[in-house]
């Protein structure tokens, strides 16, 4: 229950779906199994529906912590595991993936070969349940009860009554198991293979358990909840094929037609349903149709997907956002604090410069859109940034297109840039373990966008400017605190000053701490930085020589903000701030100008910021 049901509040979601229980609780069509005697006992009126989301929340309703059996239901998890223990190829030799559009008892093999048509049909999962690995049965069994555990999120059992039911009745399956072995698909004595296949029938789950399977392989094989790995992710979509043609046996065409979700029912009552990404869906209600699904089961699947538009072939325009937003060095610039004429240049030439902020999964259909927008503009540009701190997923696929898109860029004179990839992602690696076609490195990569702005604008700045002297110091006079000083006013203020110096990663500031001083840069540079909630660190700008700083001290008073750390050899000044109240009694021009000129330097500031929200929100 959430926080918010706790509080009576009552998420519609949760009202949808207690209302879609009491329309089908009086639907009592159907009958609860009894070819297995033990499955006769099931109460019909038991009925829970859970929904499951990928990022780990499950709404209940009704029976949904009843235990029982999961009978087919277990099928495509062991076929999962089959996969695990002997790969796609070895598998497919042994059990085909075509819908046979039989009854799940029926003996679908092909004629020559006995092979079964797939491995949702008994004959498929029997012959499945045989290629398990484990050197004796028990090792086996464990091994099927250790991975439906991790699906589900808590060890789980065999219900022995429901498994010796079956074992001492189920003929017809024995019969299945002896065929499978005189086709040579059973490879040894069939009885174990099925007492294996009984037991993993047997294992008990909840409607609760289902739901949390069914969003582990829409999660990719992740159990969104534990965190935990349940099935390796290659193997996630063949399951969920298999689920797709054949997961419903016999209605399995219809199933897809109207649900339009990958799905499993067995004969206990249960069914779950996956839509890929998003939600496992699961029902159980003990009364089956004709075709032994569960009854309540179909009508809630099909009620959910037509009210809340599931359907997988329903699926959502993802190209047209990918491009969160994009803007060029002469809108928005970067958060390195520059003196005028290196401004002046950056609006004229910042064009040059081009920032895509991209969001959301990049994958063919994404990708593509950035490709051709970088495309028609490449010629106009020197460096292109690709910010990928909104993304959510990079495929392989648009991986691949993205390291194709650095290698023919690298023939031009526009560089590609990265900020913001997941250092340990497979596209980190993929881009930092390559060498460019010369030899030279790779990409250039920079943690944030920013930064990588920063870098861009030197480069450009460098080029019409020449490479900036970097370490000379620059005199009081040419300060922004200074400007229009009279020679009278700068010696009285030099009087004030305490010279300082600091080496490359000394913090000259710290937040938290009372604001003494400020501070006039006048050699080297200087970064300004927060601590974020999660202990990383955010670089809020970065100031070179002729800038100030903690100079919000002059009017707030309050403890500082931000802590300032020297990138370079710096060298600076340190105006008391009690000096500087006492200018109000022995020389209040200066403190005037002093404080013109700062209030003259924070509003350019905030012109330049109120700008680049106007562009970045626009
Ligand atoms: N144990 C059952 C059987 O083999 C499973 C069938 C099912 O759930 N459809 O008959």
């Amino acid at each position: 229950m959430s926080a918010a049901d706790r509080a009576g509040l009552k998420s519609p979601i949760r009202t949808y779906l207690e209302k879609l229980h009491a329309t089908y609780v009086d639907l009592h069509d159907g009958q609860v199994a009894s070819y297995i005697p033990e499955l006769s006992h099931a109460n019909p009126n038991w009925f829970g529906i859970c929904v499951a989301t990928t990022d780990g929340y499950v709404y209940e309703v009704g029976d949904s912590r009843q235990t029982f059996t999961m009978q087919s239901i277990s099928k495509p998890f062991v076929y999962g595991l089959a996969l695990e223990d002997h790969g796609k190829d070895a598998v497919f030799h042994k059990i085909g993936v075509e819908p046979s559009g039989d009854a799940f008892n029926s003996i679908s093999l092909y004629p020559d070969s006995g092979r079964p048509f797939n491995p949702m049909i008994n004959a498929g999962a029997i012959a499945t349940t045989g290629m398990i690995n484990g050197e004796h049965p028990a090792e086996k069994l464990q091994r099927l009860l250790d991975m439906v555990g991790v699906y589900c999120g808590h060890p789980v059992e065999v219900d022995q009554r429901v498994y010796e039911s079956e074992r001492s009745t189920g003929h017809r399956n024995r019969a299945i198991g002896h065929m499978l072995r005189n086709f040579e698909i059973l490879t040894d004595d069939p009885e174990p293979a099925l007492d294996l296949y009984f037991q993993q029938c047997s294992i008990l789950v909840t409607c609760r358990d289902l739901a949390i399977m069914a969003v582990t392989l829409a999660n990719g094989g992740l159990n969104p909840i534990s965190g935990q790995r349940a099935v390796h992710q290659p193997y996630v979509e063949p399951i969920l094929s298999i689920m797709s043609t054949c997961g419903m046996y016999n209605s399995a065409g219809e199933w897809i037609y109207d649900v339009g979700m990958p799905a499993k029912s067995g004969v206990s009552g249960g069914v779950l349903a996956v839509l890929p990404g998003q939600l496992g869906i699961a029902v159980f209600s003990p009364p089956l149709d004709q075709r032994s699904n569960s009854v309540r089961g179909i009508r809630v699947c099909e009620d959910m997907s037509q009210d809340f538009n599931l359907h997988l072939f329903h699926a959502p325009v993802v190209a047209k956002s990918v491009i969160r937003t994009s803007y060029n060095a002469s809108q928005v610039t970067s958060q390195r604090s520059r003196r005028d004429h290196e401004e002046q240049l950056l609006q004229e030439q910042g064009h040059r410069i081009r920032v895509y902020d991209l969001q959301g999964d990049l994958l063919f259909s994404t990708v593509e859109v950035v490709l051709r927008d970088i495309m028609e503009r490449h010629e106009r540009l020197d460096f292109i940034i690709l910010d990928l701190k909104h993304v959510t997923s990079i495929d392989t696929t648009a991986s691949s297109m993205l390291c194709d898109l650095l290698h023919t860029l690298e023939a031009q004179p526009c560089m590609l840039l990265f900020s913001n990839i997941e250092p340990s992602s497979p596209f980190a690696m993929s881009i930092l373990g390559r060498e460019g076609s010369d030899g030279s490195q790779g990409p250039v990569i920079y943690e944030d966008h920013d930064l990588a702005l920063e870098w861009c604008e030197n480069q450009l700045l460098a080029r019409y400017l020449g490479t900036p002297s970097g370490d000379a110091a620059i005199p009081l006079a040419e300060h922004v605190l200074c400007q229009g000083l009279s020679e009278r006013d700068l010696n009285h203020l030099q009087t004030l000053l305490e010279p300082l110096s600091f080496a490359p990663g000394e913090r000259i500031l710290e937040t938290g701490h009372a604001p003494d001083y400020i501070y006039l840069l006048t050699r080297g540079e200087v970064s300004v930085t927060i601590e974020l909630a999660d202990g990383k660190r955010k670089r809020l700008s970065t100031l070179p020589a002729g800038m100030a700083f903690g100079e919000m001290a002059l009017i707030e008073r309050a403890p500082r903000s931000a802590d300032v750390t020297a990138l370079t050899p710096v060298a600076c000044y340190a105006l008391p701030i009690a000096a500087f109240d006492r200018l109000q009694e022995i020389n209040p021009s200066l403190r005037m100008m002093l404080l013109t000129n700062l209030l003259r330097h924070v509003s350019g500031t905030l012109r330049r910021l109120t700008e680049k929200v106007g562009i970045l929100t626009g």
